[in-house]
């Protein structure tokens, strides 16, 4: 009977996105079927009910076509059972139960019969990233705010700052210290649902309620359990992925709404401050500022030197200092690409079976560095000019449109097209959400201008210059 099962779940599966495969439908498990009653096991209560919203439906039809009869459904939520096996027992025989779904049934008994009675502490929710915890993270002055106000409010979480909104560039740990508040707060409340989506994922899965309501499978009643109800904290990576969606938009504010009212704490993450996201509505970006928000920025060279070290000691990568200084000095904009070299220059040491020198360092990411030349961020170029021209930078980022202003933005708008690889829509996101064209026109009127006046041409080789002064 249970290999109908494994049939049922064949046959829907090239409908599901891979992603949705991997994350919703392989964690459910069969474990039997008896006189027309099925007994699935889910990892936790999240994954059942979106596995009822959004697969049961059609995979009953399609069992109830092959058996020629009805079924009941029983679901067992395995965080809620208490079986004294280690979490990691559990979760690979769970995840051979799902690559094996023939298999299942034998590995589910297995469990069960090895389960005595002391309790299992709940799992970490599957969206958390195991290494994304506080101890992990490298502290400098740089992330030191950021760092503080997401302890404290793992710490007293829902009790002042609600929500956090952590903002900055790519790749400085915003998603990290997101995350490390989830671990820090499920290690101190154990039955509370941690939910951590990107808000991509939100949106995917309210465009997905919506259609499944229109087709009559599932109700909005289940989303809005989902994220309204269920959850004691609410984790959202980049909520600019927002920007220009209305009806997202719109569920997002009522769900915000709704945790906050009832004193659950919320975290957000961006790429913007809430006053320079683009396309997301005035109610909902003054909610992103009721709490506290906090910048990350690019780490100094102090700070990529110990999270260097950080990060070879915990891969068991041996580096001389000259090699880390090497490394440090040259890759600038953000700790993705620290990683990146690193992992980069791990690899090429174990081909080669030689120990990492200076010298194998320098061969090993020339390309790296040689492709950004500078290593500058764009809040970098952006600083630099703004103090060249002795502006602010929230007006070289803002709607101002005088010439004071609009020609120091059009000036470091080239330096960012020039200094780093960033594409023009992502140079013009980064000064206040400005369109493409904006940035387009600005690069070519300085590229002109520093054709045919002398002056233009030495202010900004003068700023570059200061620039690339290490
Ligand atoms: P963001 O979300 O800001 O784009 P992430 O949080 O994904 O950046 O960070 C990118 C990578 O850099 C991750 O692997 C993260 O662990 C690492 N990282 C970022 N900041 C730090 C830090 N201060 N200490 C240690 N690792 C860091
Ligand atoms: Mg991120």
């Amino acid at each position: 009977m249970i290999e109908l099962w494994g049939e049922a779940i064949r046959s829907i599966e090239p409908m599901v996105k891979p992603a949705h495969r991997d994350l919703w439908l392989r964690p459910i498990t069969c474990v039997g079927i008896c006189d027309g009653r099925i007994q699935l096991r889910a990892p936790d209560r999240y994954h059942k009910e979106w596995f009822e919203d959004n697969f049961l439906p059609s995979i009953l039809r399609d069992l109830e076509v092959r058996a020629n009869r009805s079924f009941t459904v029983d679901f067992e939520v395995s965080a809620e059972r208490a079986v004294g096996l280690s979490t990691d027992t559990t979760m690979n025989a769970r995840a051979q139960a799902a690559t094996h779904p023939g298999q299942a049934h034998a590995t589910s008994v297995q469990l069960a019969a090895a389960a005595p009675s002391v309790p299992l502490p709940a799992r970490v929710p599957p969206e958390l990233v195991s290494r994304y915890t506080f101890e992990n993270f490298v502290v400098g002055p740089t992330n030191q705010f950021a760092h503080a106000a997401a302890r404290m409010v793992a710490d007293a979480p829902a009790s002042r700052w609600n929500p956090l909104f952590i903002y900055g560039g790519v790749g400085l740990g915003k998603t990290h210290l997101l995350q490390a508040i989830g671990h820090e707060l499920h290690r101190a409340h154990p039955e509370w649902v941690i939910t951590s989506i990107t808000c991509e994922r939100f949106v995917t899965d309210f465009i997905g309620s919506m259609m499944g309501q229109k087709r009559g499978v599932v109700t909005m009643d289940h989303f809005r359990a989902r994220y309204r109800k269920t959850p004691d904290v609410l984790l959202v990576d980049d909520v600019q992925f927002l920007s220009n969606k209305d009806s997202s938009q719109d569920e997002f504010f009522h769900t915000f709404e709704a945790l906050h009212r009832d004193h659950k704490q919320i975290v957000l993450t961006s790429d913007k401050l809430p006053a320079e996201l683009p396309g997301v509505e005035d109610r909902l970006r003054s909610r992103f500022t009721w709490g506290l928000i906090a910048e990350v920025e690019t780490p100094d060279l102090e700070t990529r030197i110990a999270i260097i070290k950080r990060k070879a000691e915990a891969d068991g990568v041996t580096l001389p200092d000259d090699a880390i200084s090497y490394m440090a000095a040259n890759i600038k904009s953000n700790v993705r690409e620290l990683e990146g070299a690193l992992l980069r220059l791990a690899a090429r040491a174990s081909f080669q079976n030689q120990p990492i020198t200076l010298e194998l360092t320098k061969d090993a990411l020339h390309k790296l560095i040689s492709m950004a030349p500078s290593g500058l961020t764009i809040e970098a170029i952006q600083r630099e000019v703004a103090v060249y021209f002795d502006v602010k930078l929230h007006d070289l980022k803002g709607p101002k449109r005088h010439r004071a202003i609009a020609h120091p933005r059009m000036i470091a708008m080239f330096l960012c097209r020039k200094l780093t690889p960033m594409s023009y829509p992502e140079i013009g996101s980064r000064f206040g959400g400005k369109d493409h064209s904006t940035v387009i026109s600005a690069v070519r009127k300085i590229e002109g201008l520093c054709g045919s006046d002398p002056s233009i041409r030495s202010v900004v080789s003068t700023i570059e210059s200061h620039l690339r002064q290490p």
